[in-house]
């Protein structure tokens, strides 16, 4: 009686969502953690500067230049990368301590990012998502209407190349709806 459960069940998991920019990572994440708040998610740094709406230490921990530099001086990112003219970084500390206590993680963050994840922690797993189609991923990039042109221009340019990654990941999951999205990605997570 009282049997707890062995430890050994379910390992702690480290899951990486990817995909092409605009492709809705982003949305897919917010409206899970709606439903479900107890999800943790890596909030990461970045260079870049914060949409309206977006708070510091919510979406993203938003650093200069120079603390950029030395947060990679330092050591204290898992991986970052160059996306689109800025730089995003996944804070080490939290996603490893996370990871020790048993609870499952999830990252947010673009190709680049996934593959250093992939080649520092090969039992994290990889999911892609897709968009349904081409014309789908170019609408949505350019109704987010708070990009300039040349910004989306080079958004479409990274996404091209993006969309060819999917075989390098261990699941792939079709944006159709969000909220099925959602769901196939939390059952993914533990
Ligand atoms: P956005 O500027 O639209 O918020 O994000 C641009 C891209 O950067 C998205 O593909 C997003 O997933 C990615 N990204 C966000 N945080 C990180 C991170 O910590 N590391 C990496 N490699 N990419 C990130």
């Amino acid at each position: 009686p009282g049997e707890s459960p062995s430890p050994q069940v379910r390992k702690p998991r480290l899951t990486v969502l990817s995909g092409p920019s605009g492709v809705g990572k982003s949305t897919v994440v917010a409206h899970m953690r709606q439903v479900h708040p107890e999800v943790w998610l890596s909030v990461s740094a970045t260079t870049r500067k914060p949409r309206p709406g977006e708070r510091h230490g919510v979406e993203y921990f938003f650093v200069e230049d120079e603390e950029f530099d030395k947060l990679v001086a330092n050591g204290e990112l898992l991986e970052w990368a160059e996306f689109a003219g800025n730089r995003y970084g996944t804070p080490r500390r939290a996603v490893l301590d996370r990871l020790e206590s048993g609870q499952p993680v999830l990252l947010e963050i673009d190709l680049q990012g996934a593959r250093l994840v992939r080649a520092s922690m090969p039992e994290a797993q990889l999911v892609f998502l897709a968009p349904p189609d081409w014309d789908e991923l170019v609408r949505r990039l350019t109704g987010r209407g708070t990009e300039a042109p040349e910004v989306i221009e080079r958004r479409l340019e990274a996404a091209r190349v993006e969309l060819a990654a999917e075989p390098e990941f261990d699941r792939t999951l079709v944006n159709t709806s969000v909220e099925d999205v959602a769901r196939e990605l939390l059952a993914l997570l533990c």
